[in-house]
């Protein structure tokens, strides 16, 4: 028996959760937020009850001390050495890591040298890493990304048409993200629809706060939305997804902007459902505005519907064809609405969604009609469990 943590740690945050594997039994989670701030709020779950605690936590390493100090507290574990694994989420893995991987120094190197690439997150990422191994500095520590299993992308899909030195020099090019995710709920529609993963053609749409929809076929991912940063793809909770170029000079200009980053600033948290309907980026008080007759907040919603049939659409094109359709995250899993109004929309396609299996929230299930010659599937994500298998798999073989 082994105990396994995942963290997934932000500029000023950090989430955990832990596993008894190989059961893969989820015991205990929690988040600290406001990392140092004054008054950082760090809550755990376990036993289906929630404690939570306010005080000043200044920097990561501290965070991970009071994690492992309260999993001691509420007797989940009774020493440290008890957790034999930590699994770190990493947004950014270029071309380097097509798989996780046991973390060293070269490991946390390229990672750093990689914070280009999520200048936001790989030294947030970092950061957790290296607070780690001060406190735990000998078990099984591994490195997860996000872009690894979009690393099968054919180079028809993953280059910009742009002069080729720009790849070759700069490593300009689509990396996508949310793939664990993808990767996740793709192996679990195989075993829905009953038919082997190499033999599938599966459309993911990863709908939450940030979205992205990936096109897999026999279990690898050969394109995705996001592009060389997540701004890119569909309409967001405050990303604009896709754009012209072109726009960014001329609202700059319009705008009296003369820093460019400014400008990505506003695509990246000022736009989507939040700059579209001015309400909220929260799907759910979107969705409550436009009830109530918010004309722009249904505008967002449409936009939204919009920009993920025409992703569905290109990837039944590239793939020639579809098994599945799987929604996930967030609005995926939550949201009926939006996961009707996108299937009705599309039904000249075959797919057709049963509004009696439709009404639910957060289910793995199929949500087609019996006749839909495209099924369409609901299967919350678990990208953590994704991370404490492969602690499992990398400790195994090291
Ligand atoms: P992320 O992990 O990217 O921060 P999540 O996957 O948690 O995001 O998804 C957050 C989104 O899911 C929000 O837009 C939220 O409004 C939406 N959501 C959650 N519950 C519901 C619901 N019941 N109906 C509609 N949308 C929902």
């Amino acid at each position: 028996m082994a105990k396994s943590i995942a963290i997934n740690a932000g500029s000023s945050s950090l989430k955990f959760t832990l596993f008894e594997m190989p059961e893969e039994k989820e015991i205990a989670s929690g988040i600290i937020e406001r990392i140092g701030l004054k008054d950082s709020i760090f809550t755990t779950k376990f036993n289906g009850e929630k404690y939570k605690v306010v005080e000043d936590i200044d920097d990561h390493e501290i965070g991970i001390q009071k994690v492992l100090d309260k999993l001691i507290e509420l007797n989940v574990i009774s020493s440290y050495d008890e957790i034999t694994g930590v699994g770190h989420r990493v947004v950014a893995g270029g071309e380097y890591f097509k798989d996780s991987v046991l973390i060293d120094d070269d490991v946390l190197e390229k990672i750093e040298s990689l914070s280009e690439l999520a200048p936001l997150h790989n030294p947030a990422n970092a950061t957790g890493i290296r607070a780690f191994r001060k406190i735990l500095p000998d078990i099984t520590s591994i490195a997860s990304f996000d872009t690894s299993f979009h690393t099968t992308m054919p180079k028809e899909n993953y280059l910009y048409s742009i002069p080729m030195e720009y790849y070759e020099d700069f490593a300009a090019r689509k990396y996508g993200a949310h793939g664990t995710s993808h990767k996740y709920v793709s192996e679990k529609a195989a075993k829905m629809i009953g038919k082997p993963l190499s033999e599938t053609k599966i459309i993911t749409c990863h709908l939450g706060n940030g979205a992205s929809i990936t096109a897999v076929k026999g279990g690898e991912s050969i394109d995705t939305s996001m592009g060389f940063t997540p701004l890119a793809g569909v309409t967001m909770g405050t990303r604009s997804g896709d754009i012209d170029a072109s726009l960014l000079p001329y609202l700059m200009e319009k705008l009296g902007l003369t820093d460019i980053n400014d400008m990505i600033n506003i695509l990246n948290k000022k736009s989507g459902l939040l700059g579209l309907s001015g309400v909220s980026s929260d799907m759910r008080d979107v969705e409550e505005a436009a009830a109530e007759g918010n004309e722009n907040a249904q505008t967002a919603l449409d936009i939204f519907y919009n920009r993920v049939q025409k992703y569905i659409g290109q990837y039944i094109a590239i793939l020639n064809g579809v098994d599945a359709i799987v929604f996930t995250a967030g609005i995926g899993e939550n949201s009926k609405e939006t996961r009707e109004i996108i299937i009705d929309g599309m039904d000249w396609f075959g797919m057709k969604i049963d509004p009696e299996k439709n009404d639910v929230r957060g289910e793995e299930r199929v949500i087609s009609t019996d006749d839909s010659k495209i099924k369409v599937l609901l299967i919350p994500t678990d990208e953590e469990v994704m991370i404490a298998r492969d602690i499992e798999r990398l400790r195994k073989s090291n």
